[in-house]
């Protein structure tokens, strides 16, 4: 009985299911790494970032230890440090407000758009102060941000913009890839990201020569050659493991990225006319549905509901930054930004990776109408 019940469950993401189809591929690629014994840098950390540019479409890229990493680094880079103030969403994984924090500046979380979750743009100028210095939107669950609106306010006050583009590989808006658009942008390579490593990994992407070589030194504890140092960086380097694993995967990430696409349309065609909020993807964007969130007033019971039939569900995310203990000395309370609180307590994400079968997808769907009607 319960190993039958086991059988039928639909998790959230399944790694196991992707590796199915690709072990020989990666299997010849640790194989390769470990044969060579060459774990740090060299040729499979420089192949990686040269074949990622096909995902970014950015001229450089430089491979990191993790999304929060490049976060981390795209922000030191740019110079923001002490004192200064980075524009922000709350609706967001910590690591966008953790990292603008660890680089010494201050998060100001500005308010989303109800229907995308994105950073609002009507709302970003008003938050600005002497002290700011950069935007940092989110192109949350594979859907990227208003990024005209947000670059053309950047420009006029003089701003960075760094793309947090950790959920948002392939993803294009007007035609051009997330990671290309801003000073620098920055990906994960989480397990369950769109493209993923089997531990950590991230990578920062950009057209600006100058900022991408302070990124590529900064990662590398300020080296200048081997033993001196000009100035103090950090540990963050991508290993050459990881980067093996991410080569093996980059061929497929296109067929991937389209399965997920079309996932979503289905799920969207089978749920049209129930009593849900289903994903709003702007006509100008390509969305690339990391995460399949849909939004319901009773979504606690949902989630419950769902979880009862054997059918897995994420919260993302259940509190928002500004009101996160660890933020609490900001002195944002409950209210201040209602739009992102009540996503927060409305949104759910369904089973959505590129292996999901069609009645896997029905029965989702069937157990989210018996209950929301
Ligand atoms: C995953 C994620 C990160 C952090 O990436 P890690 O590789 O886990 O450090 C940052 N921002 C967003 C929006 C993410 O989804």
């Amino acid at each position: 009985m319960e190993s039958a019940a086991r059988q039928d469950a639909i998790s959230m993401v399944d790694l196991k299911a992707q590796y199915r189809t690709i072990k020989p591929e990666i299997d010849a690629a640790i194989e390769r790494v470990v044969n060579n014994t060459s774990f740090i840098m060299g040729p499979e950390v420089t192949g990686f970032e040269q074949a990622f540019t096909q995902v970014s479409n950015a001229c450089f890229s430089v491979g990191v230890a993790s999304g929060t990493a490049a976060l981390h680094l795209a922000l030191l880079a740019c110079g923001i440090g002490r004192g200064d103030e980075v524009i922000t969403t709350p609706f967001t994984f910590f690591a966008t407000g953790e990292a603008i924090s660890q680089a010494g500046a201050t998060p100001v979380f500005v308010d989303i758009q109800p229907d995308t979750y994105n950073l609002d743009p009507e709302l970003i100028e008003r938050a600005i102060t002497p002290r700011t210095k950069a935007i940092m939107p989110v192109h949350l669950y594979g859907q990227a941000a208003e990024m005209d609106e947000i670059l053309d306010i950047a420009k006029r006050h003089n701003l960075r913009v760094i793309e947090d583009a950790a959920q948002a590989h392939a993803a294009e808006y007007r035609g051009r890839r997330a990671g290309s658009m801003s000073d620098l942008a920055c990906f994960s390579f989480y397990p369950s990201k769109n493209l993923g490593c089997y531990g950590d990994g991230g990578m920062v992407t950009g057209n600006d020569e100058t900022l991408i070589k302070r990124v590529r030194k900064l990662r590398d504890h300020g080296r200048m050659s081997k033993y001196e140092h000009d100035e103090l960086g950090w540990g963050y380097r991508l290993d050459a493991l990881q980067a093996a694993i991410l080569g093996a995967k980059l061929p497929h990430l296109e067929a991937w990225t389209e399965a997920r696409r079309s996932h979503a349309a289905r799920y969207n065609e089978l749920l049209a006319g129930s009593d849900i909020v289903t994903p709003a993807a702007r006509p100008y964007n390509r969305h690339v549905y990391h995460c399949y969130v849909v939004r319901t007033p009773r979504r606690d019971e949902l989630a419950a509901h769902l979880t009862q039939a054997g059918i897995g569900v994420v919260i993302h995310y259940p509190l928002p930054l500004h009101l996160q203990p660890a933020y609490r000395e900001l002195g944002y309370g409950p209210g201040s930004l209602p739009v992102s609180e009540a996503c927060a307590q409305q949104v759910i994400s369904l089973p959505m990776y590129p292996e999901l079968t069609d009645v896997q997808i029905e029965r989702v769907t069937s157990a989210v109408k018996a209950f929301v009607g």
